[in-house]
C-alpha cells in the first residue's frame, strides 16, 4: 500500500517514519522542508503547552516522552538529551497531571526560588534541538525507504497513494478548509551564552524559558493569537530578555546571535482523526505549541487507524 504523507514538519515526518516502519510505501508531500518549517523553530522542551483536548494529548505525550527518553540514549546523532529544569510560578498554581509519569518531580523549596515567584517544580524531560533533530528524523525517513517530493498542493486531491495522512499544519486551513485552524505566534532568541546551572527554566503564565542547546542559549518566547507576523519583533525582544533575565540574572545580551519567529498551528483541539470517503485519509494537525511533544504519541494513532481500515477493506 502506498501512502502520501503531506507536509514535512515534525508530525508528517514522525508519521512517515512510523508508516514506513510498519510495512507502508510512503511519500512526503511539502511545499517546505527542514529547515524551512515551523518545527524548526520551535523551542524545543517536552511540555504539553496550548494543546487540547488534555486527556488525549497528556496519552499522545507521554508516549513520545518514553521514545525521547529512549533516543537520548541510542541516538547519539537525534539531538535529543534528558535535562532537568525547573518551572517557576508567581502564584502557587495546581501541579502538572502528568507529574507522575515524568522522571524526577518534585516541588522546589522555597530558597530554590528565584526573587519574586511563590511556587515552582523541578522535573526531567526530553530537549529536542531541532535544527538537529529535523535534520535526523528526515534522514531515518529517507534511510527507510520514504521519498520526498516538494511541491506546494492546491487541493488534498492533488495528492497520490492509495491512502493519505494530512500533517499539513497550518496548511490545512486551506487544505481541509478548517477556519477552527489559527496561528499563536511564537518569537525566540538565540544566545551564545550558557546558563551556570546547565538547566532548563520556564515559567509558564508568561512564557518565558531559557532552554541550552549544545551550540546555543534558545530565550522564549511569546504566544500571539491570530498574528500572522513571521518577522522578528524588537518589542518582542525586549519582553523576551526583560521575562527571561527574573529567571537568569546573568543573562548577557551583548551575547544574542539571531532571532526567529514560528507560527504554531493552534486549534480548539487536535484534529486526528480518519474522514471516511473513496481513499482512507487520516488528519494529524493542530497541534498548537505541543506538535514535537506530542509527535510519536499521534504518530502511532494515525498507523493504527490507518493500519484498521486497510485491514477492514
Ligand atoms: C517559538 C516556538 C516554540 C515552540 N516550542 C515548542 C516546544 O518547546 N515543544 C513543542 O512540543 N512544540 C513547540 N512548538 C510548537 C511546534 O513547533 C508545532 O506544534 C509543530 O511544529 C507543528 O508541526 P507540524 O508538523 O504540524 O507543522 P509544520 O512544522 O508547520 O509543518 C507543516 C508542513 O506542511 C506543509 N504544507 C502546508 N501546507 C501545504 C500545502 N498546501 N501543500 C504542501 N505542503 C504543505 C509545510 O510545507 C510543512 O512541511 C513551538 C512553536 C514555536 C513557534
Amino acid at each position: 500500500m502506498r501512502c502520501t504523507v503531506i507536509g514535512a514538519g515534525v508530525c508528517g515526518l514522525t508519521c512517515a517514519v512510523r508508516l514506513l516502519e510498519a510495512g507502508w510505501a510512503v511519500e512526503v508531500v511539502a511545499a517546505k522542508f527542514t529547515p524551512e518549517t515551523t518545527s524548526d523553530r520551535a523551542a524545543a522542551i517536552w511540555y504539553p503547552f496550548l494543546v487540547a483536548p488534555a486527556d488525549r494529548a497528556d496519552a499522545w505525550a507521554l508516549a513520545s516522552y518514553r521514545v525521547f527518553a529512549e533516543m537520548a540514549v541510542g541516538e547519539p546523532d537525534a539531538g535529543v538529551v534528558m535535562r532537568t529544569g525547573r518551572e517557576y510560578l508567581r502564584q502557587p498554581g495546581e501541579m502538572p497531571g502528568w507529574r507522575d509519569a515524568v522522571e524526577h518531580f518534585r516541588p522546589l523549596e522555597p530558597d530554590e526560588l528565584p526573587g519574586e515567584y511563590a511556587h515552582g517544580w523541578e522535573f526531567e524531560v526530553p530537549i529536542i534541538e531541532m535544527p538537529r533533530y529535523m535534520a535526523w528524523l528526515q534522514a531515518r525517513c529517507e534511510a527507510l525507504g520514504g521519498r520526498l517530493t516538494q511541491r506546494h498542493l492546491a487541493s488534498l486531491a492533488g495528492a497520490g497513494g492509495d491512502a493519505l495522512v494530512n500533517c499539513s499544519g497550518l496548511g490545512a486551513r486551506e487544505l481541509a478548509g478548517d477556519d477552527d485552524l489559527h496561528p499563536v505566534r511564537g518569537q525566540v532568541l538565540y544566545l551564545d551564552q550558557t546558563p551556570s546551572r546547565g538547566y532548563f527554566d520556564q515559567q509558564s503564565e508568561t512564557l518565558a524559558y531559557v532552554i541550552p542547546r549544545s551550540d546555543c542559549t534558545v530565550l522564549g518566547g511569546t504566544a500571539q493569537d491570530g498574528d500572522w507576523n513571521e518577522s522578528p519583533d524588537g518589542d518582542d525582544s525586549e519582553l523576551i530578555l526583560r521575562r527571561c533575565r527574573a529567571m537568569w540574572p546573568n543573562l548577557d545580551e551583548s551575547r544574542i546571535t539571531g532571532a526567529a519567529v514560528g507560527l504554531r498551528p493552534a486549534r480548539s483541539a487536535v484534529r486526528l482523526e480518519l474522514e471516511p470517503g473513496a481513499r482512507p485519509l487520516v488528519h494529524n494537525y493542530g497541534h498548537g505549541g505541543a506538535g514535537v511533544t506530542l509527535s510519536w504519541g499521534c504518530a502511532d494513532e494515525v498507523v493504527a487507524l490507518l493500519t484498521a481500515v486497510s485491514a477492514a477493506t
